[in-house]
């Protein structure tokens, strides 16, 4: 079968023809994939970035890892799923015996294994996944809105760290996919007042104000950090980073009120210089975001069941998989917001 993989330890990525599947083991499932989104993660494999140089001994192996698809075998000793079922993955493959796991954390698991990542993922027509680590999808979530889910659980996550209620400000840097997804999450949690920001973003910024947000500030534009200071004001409650900028983080300890919070959802590719006295003199908190836990993955899909049209302008390309290459071209160059690519 087709394949998007990562084949050597180098910049790059390349369609392959990878082995057909054959029978899933006793705990697995076997799905066929009816569309994967390409996501920031897939971008830093691309570029081979530091941070994710570790999988070098594993390669070649097929990426993707925000992928929704059908169950078309079932591993003897699985129960709770049937075939035809639709299912989105939870991609941190849990080992199920560290202290994590035991105390029923498996998102926070040592052991962790990442699929479409260290194991094969969902670019491509066919992919394994443990059965524990798959949910079933409802039926008012169609196929690319699944594809959305995994994406999704990290805004929605990155939301509810800053515990974002009702009438709280909040500013959200980087108007991509994750900034757009936490952007609707603070939203339903009753935001008064979400501003966006980035940096050349035209193009996701019209994403934006077609899911309904139109407090946006470039700051490539000569008064943009001007404006973000008068925006401010007194201060956000509550700063979310989703660019991976490191300037950005500097620049958004400096709007948020006292005693603000400032999520770090996004991943820089480089070490970010940090202004520790704007923390020690803001008195404010800063809390990482990563590795959603079940509870983000449920509060994603029933906001999906909810109003999956809140949510379908992220989509903005989709492509065969033939075509993941330009796929992945268009998913770093800021014109796209998700792109979805369909085996
Ligand atoms: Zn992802
Ligand atoms: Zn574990």
């Amino acid at each position: 079968m087709l394949a998007l993989q990562k084949i050597r330890a180098e910049i790059g990525v390349a369609l392959a023809q990878a082995s057909d599947p054959g029978a899933p083991a006793p705990h697995e499932l076997l799905i066929k994939v009816a569309a994967a989104g390409i996501c920031g993660t897939d971008l830093h494999l691309d570029h081979w970035a530091e941070g994710f140089r570790f999988i070098a001994p594993l390669l070649p192996v097929t990426l993707g890892h925000e992928f929704t698809g059908e169950v078309i075998a079932i591993g003897a000793e699985v129960s709770g799923f049937a075939l035809g079922d639709r299912v989105v993955v939870q991609p941190a493959l849990s080992c199920g015996v560290c202290i994590y796991c035991a105390a029923g954390r498996h998102h926070d698991c040592l052991n962790r294994i990442g699929l479409g990542m260290q194991v094969s993922g969902g670019f491509a027509s066919h992919v394994f996944a443990p059965a524990k680590h798959c949910l079933h999808v409802p039926p008012e979530i169609d196929a690319e809105l699944g594809a959305l889910i995994e994406p999704l659980t990290t805004s929605a996550h990155a939301v509810a760290l800053g515990e974002i209620g009702p009438g709280a400000r909040v500013v959200v840097f980087g108007p991509g996919p994750i900034g757009q997804g936490a952007a609707i999450f603070a939203r339903r949690a009753g935001a008064a007042e979400v501003a966006v920001i980035g940096h050349g973003d035209t193009a996701r910024f019209a994403t934006l104000r077609r899911l309904g947000f139109d407090t946006l500030i470039d700051l490539a534009e000569p008064d943009g950090a001007a404006r973000l200071t008068r925006l401010a004001g007194a201060g956000f409650d509550v700063a979310l980073e989703a660019s991976g900028a490191p300037p950005v983080i500097n620049t958004g300890l400096s709007c948020l009120r006292p005693y603000g919070t400032f999520v770090l959802a996004g991943m820089p590719e480089r070490e970010a210089s940090l202004d520790v006295m704007l923390i020690v003199r803001g008195r404010h908190r800063m809390i990482g975001c990563s590795r959603a836990p079940d509870s983000a993955w449920r509060t994603v899909i029933d906001a999906l069941v909810q109003d999956p049209a809140a949510f379908r302008p992220m989509i903005t390309h989709r492509l065969p998989l033939a075509e993941a290459v330009a796929g992945f071209q268009l998913a770093h160059s800021r014109e796209a917001s998700k792109v979805l690519l369909f085996p």
